[in-house]
C-alpha cells in the first residue's frame, strides 16, 4: 500500500510543481492494471474535473463488481466523487489527508466500502497543499482549517465553531415560548451556518451570524404564527409553499445558465418547478413527478392527506409521497423535513429531528423512502428510527 501512496504522493508533487492542484489518484485493478489521474481543475479551469471523476470516465469498462478495484489518492474525496465512486462498485478507498469541512467518506461507508486514511508523509502533504492554497487565494476555504491542523496537531478551529454553535443554538434554554419551533429550525438550518463559518474569512463571521439570526427568526415567527398557535384542521397548501419562500433570503432567486449560455430564472421560491428533475439516489432516475402535473397532483396529494390523516403512519406516509412529487426545485428536502416534525409536534409526539437523524445513513433513508412508497408500509422507518434515535 505505501508503494501506491508513494507512488501518488510523487506525482503530486510534481503537479504541484506545474502549478496544478496537487491531488492525484491512483486505481488498482484485480491487482494488475493500474490507471492514474490527476485533478484538472486549474488548468483546464472546469471545476468538475476531479481526479477520481476522470479516472472513473477511464475505466468505465471496469465498472462491474467482479473486478477488484482499489483507489489510493492524496486527498479523501468529495461528495461527487464518493457517490460516483459507489456507482463505480470501488472495493476499497485509501487517502492520505482529510477533507476538514466534510466527512464524505461516510458516503463511501454507508454504501459498504472499505475506506480508510492512511496517514503516510501526512505532514509532507499537508505542507503541500497549504502551500499551494496560499498560492492560490480563490482555493483557499479550508486553509485556516489546515493550518490549525499543522499548528495544533488537530483541528481547534473547526472545535471552536462547533461549541460556539452548540452553545448559541443547540443548547437553548428550554423555557423559551418558541423552544421547539426552533430546535426544529436549527436542526435543518445550522449546517448551513457552520458550512457558511468554514468557508468565509473570521472578519466576516459576524455578517454571517446577523443574517443567519435575522433569517431563521422570520422562519420560526412565520411557522408559529401560521401553523403552532393556529387550530389544526388541514394541512393548506399555501403554508407549505410560504414555508418554501421563508427558507430562503427575502429576493433570493435562483439562476442558471442555458446550453447558450443564456441565463434564464431557475427558482423563486414558493413557486412549483417547471422543469424536471432527476432523483440522485435511486437508480430509476426518473422517480419525481413530471413538473406539468405538479399544481394538479399535489392538490390532490394534500386533500387526501387531509381526509386520511389518522396517526404518525400517515405522516411517514406523507414523506414519502411528498418526496416522489418533489414540488420545489430546490429545498424539497429541508421543506419535507420541517413540515414532518411539525405535524407530529402539533399532534403532541415528539418531533424526530429528521435532517439529523437523516445523517446517520442519507443513502439507506431515501431507499426507504421509496420502498415505504411502493409498499406502503412503514415499518422500515420504524426501524431506522429506532436504530438511530440514540446516536
Ligand atoms: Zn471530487
Amino acid at each position: 500500500m505505501e508503494n501506491f501512496l508513494e507512488k501518488t504522493l510523487n506525482i503530486a508533487k510534481q503537479t504541484y510543481k506545474n502549478w496544478n492542484y496537487p491531488i492525484w489518484a491512483f486505481l488498482l485493478i484485480d491487482d494488475k492494471f493500474e490507471i492514474e489521474w490527476q485533478n484538472q481543475v486549474v488548468t483546464e479551469n472546469n471545476h468538475r474535473l476531479h481526479a477520481e471523476i476522470d479516472i472513473i470516465n477511464k475505466s468505465q469498462i471496469y465498472k462491474w463488481n467482479v473486478n477488484k478495484k482499489i483507489l489510493y489518492v492524496t486527498m479523501e474525496p468529495c461528495n461527487n466523487c464518493a457517490k460516483a465512486l459507489v456507482e463505480f462498485w470501488i472495493d476499497e478507498v485509501y487517502y492520505i489527508l482529510e477533507d476538514p469541512s466534510w466527512w464524505w467518506k461516510n458516503i463511501l461507508e454507508n454504501a459498504w466500502i472499505k475506506t480508510e486514511q492512511i496517514k503516510y508523509k501526512y505532514d509532507e502533504y499537508l505542507n503541500l497543499i497549504i502551500e499551494f492554497m496560499q498560492k492560490h487565494w480563490w482555493y483557499n476555504e479550508v486553509l485556516t482549517q489546515y493550518i490549525s491542523i499543522k499548528n495544533n496537531w488537530e483541528n481547534l478551529y473547526q472545535k471552536q465553531l462547533d461549541l460556539f454553535i452548540e452553545k448559541n443554538f443547540i443548547n437553548i434554554s428550554k423555557e423559551l415560548s418558541d423552544y421547539k419551533t426552533r430546535k426544529i429550525i436549527y436542526n435543518n438550518t445550522l449546517h448551513y451556518l457552520k458550512n457558511a463559518f468554514l468557508r468565509t474569512p473570521e472578519d466576516k463571521h459576524q455578517l454571517v451570524l446577523n443574517w443567519y439570526v435575522a433569517d431563521t427568526n422570520k422562519l420560526i415567527k412565520f411557522i408559529d404564527e401560521n401553523f403552532i398557535n393556529k387550530d389544526f384542521e388541514k394541512l393548506e397548501i399555501s403554508f407549505i409553499k410560504w414555508l418554501h419562500k421563508n427558507l430562503f433570503p427575502e429576493w433570493f432567486i435562483a439562476k442558471s445558465k442555458d446550453v447558450n449560455w443564456k441565463e434564464f430564472i431557475q427558482m423563486i421560491p414558493w413557486e412549483f418547478r417547471k422543469i424536471n428533475l432527476q432523483s440522485k439516489t435511486n437508480p430509476n432516475k426518473n422517480i419525481y413527478l413530471q413538473f406539468q402535473s405538479i399544481e394538479k397532483n399535489f392538490e390532490i396529494f394534500i386533500n387526501n392527506f387531509n381526509k386520511t390523516f389518522f396517526n404518525i403512519d400517515d405522516i411517514l406516509l406523507f414523506a414519502s409521497d411528498f418526496s416522489r412529487i418533489h414540488p420545489f426545485w430546490d429545498g424539497n428536502g429541508r421543506t419535507l423535513d420541517i413540515l414532518v416534525d411539525l405535524l407530529l409536534l402539533k399532534n403532541w409526539l415528539n418531533p424526530l429531528f429528521l435532517w439529523e437523524l437523516k445523517q446517520n445513513d442519507e443513502i439507506w433513508f431515501y431507499k426507504i423512502l421509496d420502498k415505504v412508497y411502493e409498499t406502503r408500509d412503514v415499518k422500515l422507518f420504524y426501524d431506522f428510527i429506532e436504530n438511530h434515535k440514540n446516536n
